[in-house]
């Protein structure tokens, strides 16, 4: 394989896939196939069935494995499937997970409706306070699970902090790292247990896959992992794999150059008067700016802003823009906007949406590859046209 001192970005074109050893094919080949023929009974060449196991697949799990520098990784074919995979794999009937409480909201919705009525307790805390985790965390839990950068917040949790204080009460602590990825944070070195990611997002990056992925450095924790994708059948698809894969190659460009064009935007949108307030960890004013230099190398590509006008302006705005697409999903190379209350987080109670600073006039910006000129071009636009027309229409803007 590679050398061990192979860097990240090398290690995103070529970890995981050697040539092809019977054809000499530069790419993995798609192996679109369900079975695969043994060579009598109980002799097999390491794959079975594509439900356990599928040669693309396990090219993707190589790789994603590499870049957490972790010798395990399994694939899950959505986001929420690797949610529902780690938690099925470490916490049972009677058992307690507690969750960050500004996270994805379809997160939310699987611990509230699917999981608690099994008798987990699950408690929900801000995980970007060190007190208030730790005072949740007096009480013993099985798991710990936070996102940091939350969605769609941006709200961090210190990680470091944040697996001391799970480890001390018994718990996992298991870092969502879909919005940074590991070209940009890596949870594991800080001392997660597992990253949890939606390779949906920032990862594959072109729109055109769903996936995720639990990467760990802890063997029975992949084998529990792996038994679980295997039995309630949430493998990777072989080509989602592919164009993971394919993805992946230039995830270190994308990553740097969408953080960059985030953080012009997000300068673009904290001087305009129409804005009330921005978060991005990129920005002088972002309120955890320390936390974010010691456990993230950049931005990212989120944005999280509320106009003056509050829902009002805030949803002109979304109905205005033309170069901004109107749609969920975040890390892509188009520039998606996104209302979190209505959209992503509409499942969230609202109390927990309050609690949680995901208000209704809060708009999402993931920024893409485009020129940020264009964006804030777009962005600009669309702001006085939104203003003028509530100013028409008797509401005002500020
Ligand atoms: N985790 C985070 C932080 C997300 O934003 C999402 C989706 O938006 C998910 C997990 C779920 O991923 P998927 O949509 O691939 O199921």
């Amino acid at each position: 394989m590679l050398f061990e001192t192979t860097s990240f970005r090398t290690q995103c074109v070529h970890a995981g896939t050697p040539p092809d050893p019977t054809t000499g094919s530069i790419l993995t080949p798609i192996h679109q196939t369900t079975t695969f023929v043994q060579e009598a009974v109980g002799k097999d060449r390491g794959f079975t069935y594509s439900r356990a196991a599928n040669p693309t697949v396990a090219a993707l799990e190589a790789r994603l494995a590499a870049l957490e520098d972790a010798p395990h990784a399994v694939a899950t074919r959505t986001g929420m499937a690797a949610v529902t995979t780690l938690v099925l794999a470490t916490v049972s009937a009677g058992e307690r997970i507690v969750c960050g409480r500004t996270v994805y909201g379809g997160t939310v919705r699987f611990l509230h409706e699917l999981i608690a009525p099994f008798g987990v307790q699950v408690d929900f805390v801000d995980a970007g306070d060190n007190a208030a985790l730790a005072e949740a965390l007096v009480e013993p839990a099985r798991l710990v699970l936070v996102e940091s950068p939350a969605n769609p917040t941006l709200e961090l949790c210190d990680l470091r902090r944040g697996a001391e204080l799970a480890h001390a009460a018994g718990a996992l602590f298991a870092v969502d790292n879909t919005v940074l990825t590991p070209a940009l944070q890596r949870p594991l070195d800080l001392g997660a247990d597992v990253s949890v990611l939606s390779t949906t997002k920032l990862i594959e990056g072109h729109d055109a896959t769903l996936g995720g992925a639990l990467v760990t450095r802890d063997e029975d924790l992949d084998r529990r992992l792996r038994r679980v994708v295997k039995t309630i059948g949430c493998s990777q698809a072989p080509f989602d794999a592919w164009l993971t894969l394919r993805g992946i190659t230039t995830l270190p460009l994308r990553a740097k150059q969408q953080s960059d064009n985030a953080r012009t935007v997000a300068r673009f949108l904290e001087g305009h008067p129409a804005v009330a307030r921005v978060a991005h960890p990129d920005l002088e004013s972002f309120p955890q700016r320390t936390l974010a230099v010691q456990q993230q190398s950049a931005g990212g590509p989120l944005i999280a802003f509320e106009l003056e006008g509050g829902l009002g302006a805030g949803t002109e705005l979304m109905n205005r823009v033309r170069l901004c697409s109107l749609a969920e999903n975040l890390g892509a190379a188009e520039t998606l906007i996104t209302h979190p209350a209505s959209m992503t987080h509409a499942d969230v109670p609202p109390a927990q949406r309050e609690a949680a600073g995901i208000t209704n006039g809060l708009v999402r910006l993931s920024v893409g590859l485009e020129d940020p000129q264009d964006v804030i071009r777009d962005l600009r636009e669309a702001l006085t046209v939104a203003e003028a027309a509530l100013t028409s229409s008797g509401e005002v803007t500020r």
